[in-house]
């Protein structure tokens, strides 16, 4: 059998004597005598001007095969439905999946989205037709506690509060922990990076109910949820002010003590400030803590520990760098950390 010219050359050089103008392939830029054989029928309104695709079927083959080298047949046909304003359905997919037509399968696919049933139909329908199927995403609902109804008619909470930061945990999560473990726990509510707030009502009800539960590092900067929660629980387990702009005043209202960052760089100050709280000199601690209120301003003025790593530094206490997603102190806050120190005479 003799060699056979591939199609596209037949074309190219048969239709380069006929008819003018000629059709274009907007990929391949071969030109043809006529659009009918050579591009496929499109009834989507971006081609009505000329009622077929604006590739040929060569090109759309190629195409097709590409897709499915990096996303499977499945996927590739509707990736081409996409490109081309196809109507993709499950359905016509099947009917090529049964038919063994000599066509390739995309053209076969084409073909199918041609007849009366999809002729009208375009990848906006597919789109619409997703949309109006697709599982509505449900949100993860804690369940209510036993007697948890009771507990909130004693403190109202803010809804918004809740809002923003949602209910937290519920409180089988920590009595799981409480369980397998044989260790004294201690929280550390730290919703601004966390987005989870432990409320003061789940605090009192573990503090009836876990056996290994010591105390809280209170980090939420909500003065109402603290003393809340020094109110009721604070008699039975350690509460500890994770704030430095609170703590005084915390444990003046009864926290035991307080887990400071700054307390690295400080530690003789935060000690003084105990003792006088603890010898009732609310005032005179007061008062030293506000000497150093520019130094602590300056530690938060990024996220912790980048500017306290810096202030390590600079006392002789070299702590490493900051490891990711956090960062080294930029120019401006070892600035303002540095003068804060000189003022200080830390350094
Ligand atoms: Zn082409």
């Amino acid at each position: 059998m003799a060699d056979t010219p591939k199609r596209r050359s037949q074309d190219k050089s048969a239709d380069t004597a006929t008819t003018n103008p000629k059709c274009y392939c907007v990929r391949c830029g071969t030109a043809f005598s006529r659009k009918k054989g050579y591009f496929p029928v499109s009834h989507s309104p971006m081609y009505r001007g000329s009622g077929h695709l604006p590739w040929c079927n060569d090109c759309i083959e190629e195409m097709y095969e590409e897709y499915v080298r990096d996303l499977g047949d499945k996927e590739a046909m509707r990736r081409m439905c996409m490109k081309m304003d196809l109507y993709w359905s499950e359905s016509i997919y099947a009917m090529v999946e049964r038919s063994a037509g000599t066509n390739s399968r995309i053209r076969n696919y084409i073909g199918k989205t041609n007849i009366i049933r999809y002729i009208d139909k375009t990848f906006d329908d597919t789109l619409r037709e997703e949309a109006a199927n697709a599982e509505p995403v449900d949100r993860f609902q804690f369940p209510v506690q036993e007697g948890e109804e009771d507990a909130e008619d004693d403190i109202p909470t803010d809804p918004a509060i809740v809002e923003f930061w949602g209910p937290g945990f519920d409180h089988d999560f920590y009595m799981e922990l409480d369980q397998k473990v044989d260790i004294p726990l201690l929280v550390y509510n730290i919703p601004y990076r966390t987005c989870v707030n432990m409320t003061a009502d789940t605090l009192a009800y573990l503090t009836e109910h876990m056996k290994h539960l010591v105390g809280i590092k209170e980090c939420n900067n909500s003065p109402a949820q603290a003393i809340d929660m020094i109110r009721r629980v604070g008699s039975k387990i350690n509460f500890l002010s994770g704030e430095e702009f609170l703590s005084v005043m915390l444990m003046a209202l009864g926290a035991k003590g307080a887990v400071m960052a700054s307390a690295n760089l400080i530690p003789d100050v935060w000690v003084k400030i105990h003792h006088l709280v603890r010898e009732h000199q609310t005032q005179e601690a007061m008062d030293l803590f506000g000497n150093y209120t520019e130094l602590i301003a300056a530690m938060f003025s990024e996220t912790n520990p980048g500017p306290l790593k810096y202030g390590m530094d600079l006392i002789g206490v070299p702590c490493g760098s900051t490891a990711i997603p956090l960062t080294p102190v930029s120019d401006a806050a070892a600035g303002r950390m540095k003068k804060a120190m000189q003022e200080l005479q830390l350094i």
